[in-house]
């Protein structure tokens, strides 16, 4: 896998990156109650151990993760040794981790400050060690929560735009009373400040869903969107607003939304083919165990794009990315 001169990861999330013996470790630090005095069993029930999983079980997995996660010093740990790990291991040098603040603030006894400071601070020490890396960080909004609240996290990421969050995202299982058009003003708020916008669709819900967030929603990415493959009308809008996919091939091969490598392969050439940017991320490596060198390694290895497909759409993390590599450079920042 040499040939590839440099590596991106800009769809994964934090709750499911940091290594599990390192989440035991911050675990103890704070003297959580843990369900398992077991590092096995503990392994076991942060990590997915079955061919597949259901859609509502995947996101259970995310409880103990957020939980040990839900402190500035958690949260400090979390960026860095992620941060810096997946650039000591695996060379990925562009790398935007997202996370939704308030599954890391206890329900409020947290201040949401200190937590997204501790965040910019332990990827920031990473970046010092490992200059090679750019990073930067997007806040989650999540369709479980009310308006009022995804708000002041859309606010947030407004307020730390100089310290190293690049974007906002919005994730989670549909919910009821959940809509797009709530959002529409607030993610042009978002970028007028300067900021980069994404959302995760097109992956468990319909097509039909896609095209209307898509087209409601000022939009740089889309997180998944591998439905759009299905539609010719929502290509060619991906193509005219240049949205580029941030896809995770095995994360919907384990819930099923991509049934097995043939339609894999149908899906990324079907996009290729109708000329849609996408790229490769891993979605949830710890929890998947995956890296985005073995992703490659799944697309390389079963013939879905050839090697000049796949550096294209590297190429394409790194067109699509949230930091402005310019100003990163001319300001200084770390971040
Ligand atoms: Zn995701």
């Amino acid at each position: 896998m040499g040939i590839f001169k440099r590596l991106a990861d800009i769809h994964f999330h934090l709750g499911q990156s940091v290594d599990p013996h390192i989440l035991w470790s911050i675990a103890h630090e704070q003297g959580i109650k843990l369900p398992s005095k077991d590092y096995q069993e503990f392994y076991n029930m942060i990590t997915l151990n079955k061919p597949h999983i259901s859609w509502s079980d995947y996101h259970k997995l995310f409880k103990w993760t957020e939980l040990i996660q839900s402190s500035p010093m958690a949260m400090e740990r979390s960026l860095y040794e992620t941060v810096s790990g997946a650039f000591r291991v695996n060379g990925i040098t562009l790398q935007e981790p997202g996370f939704c603040p308030m599954f890391r603030n206890r329900n409020g006894e947290q201040d949401l400050d200190h937590i997204l400071l501790a965040a910019l601070r332990g990827a920031e020490r990473a970046l010092i060690e490992f200059p090679k890396i750019h990073a930067g960080i997007i806040l989650m909004l999540d369709r479980r929560l009310p308006y009022k609240i995804n708000k002041i996290i859309a606010e947030k990421a407004i307020k730390y735009k100089n310290r190293g969050v690049i974007g906002i995202d919005i994730a989670g299982p549909n919910a009821a009373g959940f809509s797009y058009k709530d959002y529409v003003k607030l993610f042009r708020l978002v970028q007028e400040a300067g900021l980069k916008t994404t959302v995760h669709t097109g992956e468990d819900g319909t097509p039909e869903e896609m095209e209307e967030v898509i087209s409601i929603l000022p939009l740089n990415r889309v997180n998944h969107g591998i439905k759009a493959a299905y539609s010719k009308n929502i290509m060619r809008k991906l193509v005219k607003k240049n949205i580029t996919l941030c896809i995770c091939p095995s994360s919907n091969l384990k819930v099923g939304y991509i049934k097995d490598i043939t339609h894999l392969k149908w899906t990324l050439q079907t996009l290729y083919e109708n000329k849609v940017k996408f790229c490769i991320n891993t979605d949830n490596p710890s929890m998947l165990k995956t890296t985005v060198l073995k992703e490659i390694q799944l697309i390389s290895d079963n013939n879905i794009l050839s090697d000049e497909q796949i550096k294209e759409t590297i190429d394409w993390a790194f067109e699509s990315s949230f930091i402005d590599f310019k100003k990163q450079k001319e300001s200084n920042l770390y971040l």
